[in-house]
């Protein structure tokens, strides 16, 4: 049987939201009731439970992280969800920024290149009982043309440059957030489709994630020197 340990963790998520979310500046209300209910261990491997609400990146097997709690809230922040979005994401890698999203919008469609990485994503998603996120694999530098424009889209790999279609899969007054620059280090850049149709694009503050693959993406077989 399986120990409760502290109440699921429930004091280790206020914990978190207190002393590393809402110190360094996140405020939105829902944003951090959403940080305080998803259930951020579920998503790590069962030896790392202990410290999923520490405020570092964890390995979630293929090489590939989740994000330090305070930039999963910080970037779902910047896409201003008020509940009834069709959101894109891209990289759902162990599917927690997804269940954060599914908490604050509507529907969540999540796109993952790496097999394992999805099928064990939607094993936990499903688990604790979302209905709301889709994932799937493919190159999300391609976007999700079926249900495409979306009200957010969030990309949670390193860019070299904005993917082109995720422009283009983004809806009149909809926001893209992603991370752009080098191998080592990237801008996190806002992009606001206006009511208009204009394009904004604002910077967040640096940030370094693993490396965006695909068509619109650095290229597979690039040593990571
Ligand atoms: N959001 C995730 C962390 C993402 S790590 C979480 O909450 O756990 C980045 C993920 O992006 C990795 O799983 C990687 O395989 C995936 N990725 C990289 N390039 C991709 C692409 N072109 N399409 C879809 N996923 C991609």
């Amino acid at each position: 049987m399986e120990h409760d340990r502290d109440n699921n963790f429930t004091s280790a998520r206020e914990w978190m939201v207190e002393s590393q979310i809402k110190r360094r500046g996140v405020s939105d209300p829902r944003v951090l009731k959403a940080m305080r209910t998803v259930q951020r261990h579920r998503f790590v491997p069962r030896h790392l439970w202990d410290q999923a609400y520490n405020d570092y990146p964890l390995p979630i097997g293929e090489n590939q992280t989740i994000s330090q709690p305070y930039i999963v809230a910080m970037m779902t922040e910047a896409l201003e969800l008020v509940g009834t979005e069709k959101v894109l994401e891209i990289g759902a890698g162990s599917g927690y920024q997804a269940a954060v999203l599914a908490e604050l919008a509507k529907e969540v469609y999540s796109i993952e290149r790496i097999p394992s990485l999805a099928h064990s994503a939607e094993a936990v998603l499903k688990n604790l009982g979302y209905t709301n996120v889709h994932v799937i694999v493919a190159d999300g530098t391609l976007g999700w043309p079926p249900e495409s424009p979306y009200d957010a889209i969030i990309v949670t790999a390193g860019a070299p440059q904005v993917p082109q279609p995720l422009i283009e899969q983004l809806a009149l007054g909809g926001r893209l957030v992603i991370p752009v620059g080098d191998r080592y280090s990237q801008n996190l850049t806002r992009i606001r489709r206006t009511p208009e149709g204009d394009l904004k694009t604002e910077y967040l503050g640096g940030c370094r994630f693993v490396k965006l693959i695909g068509a619109h993406g650095w290229k597979a077989e690039e040593p990571d020197y």
